[in-house]
């Protein structure tokens, strides 16, 4: 039996976003929890979809003694403040010093993570534990699909596993597979084993990069194929495009004996196949129009995906161009969320359900090419926001919308909320009484996520590019930082129609 010390700070940043990600954005609760530390730790992520649950699980079940330390998530955005990075990792190490003698320590991580001061925040983060700790400690971390893996995460770490299924399906499934790896290593004596890290040459499109879909869907079937065939504990990282930093890019990695040679086979079949990173996108206009059409004597919704302002990848929420061209079309029966306005939430719950309120609807975080949706809206439920997911990436998950409300403009139902959180799952919807299967459009605001709990119940799915602070082709970005010779997205890939 080990005693493991176990700790989670997570944060996926858009350099290309708005709004940094402050102390407070960490203390607030939104489709995770909000900033545990210690003993309270793992009765608050227990139930979730999170790799640190699935990891205290696993590990416990195997007889470990779990030394909880903290827990810290904020909502995609641009970089984490440098006070907020600061305080959240002196946190860790007073946790650290405080639970005594350990034999391991694990890390759920995201990889992706921005400081203000500091451009690889998993790196640096590392590279502290492993001066105070020495090159024996065993730290054992997993990440996101999209981190931007570095050499030093790489080193630093005695092994890291990422996520296979983009929408995360896998989290918590993911911690348990590190939980297992560990469990094999101290029981192996803890030998250092041989690392390897292969960065692609080019950045994919978020939305190209989901595991619904190929080629991810068949880059992925392999890495799991690879890693059973050598014991190369193996991933594969679409990376987080949005990100104007050295190590921004897809990658392959992984920890095992003759590791660069399992590495290689996958990032040789990632970067064969780079023409077909990519896919059909159309303007709200075209969309909307296609999507009316489809509609038509289908009995199942025609989804249409808000690919670039999802805030599950530094998104507002709260652009308005979709929902715009829904009501100049004169849609019926359909609904749209989630839009993120706390402030029209608010009003809403004070004027109540039955109640019309003429406001000014999202557009207020100045992205180009948007506005506010001015109009009067009809309150139809105003709710506390407290949800339980129930799809792939949320099930388990207790979510605090708060404040929360369902809006009604012309045929189109509008799901508006006070935090951050994409539309992935439908609980989101049932909540306010919208049952999603049984309206005619329904606008997400995702990239890839609402694939998982979505598609199954969809006539179609249809891209769709409306403003908002997610590109949904990197080549728009203005990099600055990024490799040599890096391509800002796969040749001969179709981003567009
Ligand atoms: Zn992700």
């Amino acid at each position: 039996m080990a005693r493991i010390a176990v700790a989670s700070f997570r944060h996926e940043t858009n350099t290309f976003a708005p709004h940094k990600a402050t102390m407070q954005d960490f203390e607030t609760g939104y489709s995770w929890p909000s900033l545990v530390r210690g003993e309270e730790m793992p009765a608050a992520v227990k139930g979730f979809n999170l790799a640190i649950s699935g990891f205290i699980e696993t590990a416990s079940a195997q007889g470990h003694e779990i030394l909880p330390l903290l827990f810290a998530s904020a909502a995609p955005s641009a970089e984490v403040t440098e006070d907020a990075y600061e305080t959240i990792v002196a946190m860790l190490f007073e946790e650290l010093a405080g639970v005594g003698d350990f034999d391991a320590l694990y890390l759920a991580l995201h990889g992706a993570m921005v400081a203000e001061h500091i451009e690889d925040g998993e790196g640096e983060l590392l590279g502290r534990l492993r001066q105070k700790f020495g090159p024996n400690l065993p730290i054992v971390v997993t990440l996101d699909y999209h981190a931007n893996m570095s050499q030093a995460a790489l080193d630093f770490a005695t092994a890291i596993t990422g996520y296979r299924s983009y929408p995360h399906a896998d989290m918590a499934e993911t911690g348990s597979r590190m939980a297992q790896w560990l469990d094999m290593h101290l029981a192996n004596g803890a030998v250092k084993t041989e690392a390897s890290l292969r960065q692609i040459p080019f950045l994919i499109p978020l939305f190209a990069g989901c595991t619904m879909r190929q080629p991810a869907s068949d880059v992925v079937a392999a890495v799991a194929a690879v890693e059973a065939e050598t014991n190369v504990l193996l991933s594969f990282a679409g990376g987080f495009p949005a990100a104007d930093i050295l190590d921004c890019a897809p990658s392959v990695y992984g920890y095992g004996p003759s590791a660069s040679d399992a590495v290689n086979r996958i990032a040789d079949m990632v970067e064969a196949l780079e023409s077909t990173w990519g896919g059909d996108i159309l303007t709200p206009e075209a969309a909307v129009s296609k999507a009316i059409k489809l509609s038509k004597g289908a009995s199942r919704p025609i989804v249409l995906a808000d690919i670039q302002d999802n805030p599950g990848a530094g998104g507002t929420g709260d652009t308005m161009g979709l929902i715009r061209a829904m009501l100049d079309a004169g849609v019926s029966g359909s609904a749209a969320g989630l839009v993120y306005d706390p402030h029209v939430a608010t009003i809403a719950l004070k004027a109540g359900e039955g109640a019309e309120i003429a406001v000014a609807l999202g557009g207020k975080h100045g992205v180009a090419g948007d506005n506010p949706l001015a109009g009067q809206f009809k309150v139809i439920v105003a709710s506390d926001g407290k949800m339980i997911g129930s799809g792939p990436l949320y099930k388990g998950a207790r979510m605090d919308l708060s404040p929360a409300a369902r809006l009604r403009i012309g045929g189109l139902d509008i799901v508006v909320i006070g935090k951050r959180v994409q539309a992935a799952d439908q609980e989101s919807f049932r909540h306010f009484g919208i049952e999603p299967a049984e309206t005619k459009l329904l606008a997400l605001k995702s990239s890839a996520h609402f694939r998982g709990h979505f598609q199954p119940i969809a006539e179609a799915v249809i891209d769709v590019v409306a403003p908002g602070a997610m590109s949904a082709n990197p080549a728009n970005l203005k990099f600055t930082k990024l490799r040599p010779g890096v391509k800002l997205s796969p040749a001969g890939a179709q981003i567009g129609s």
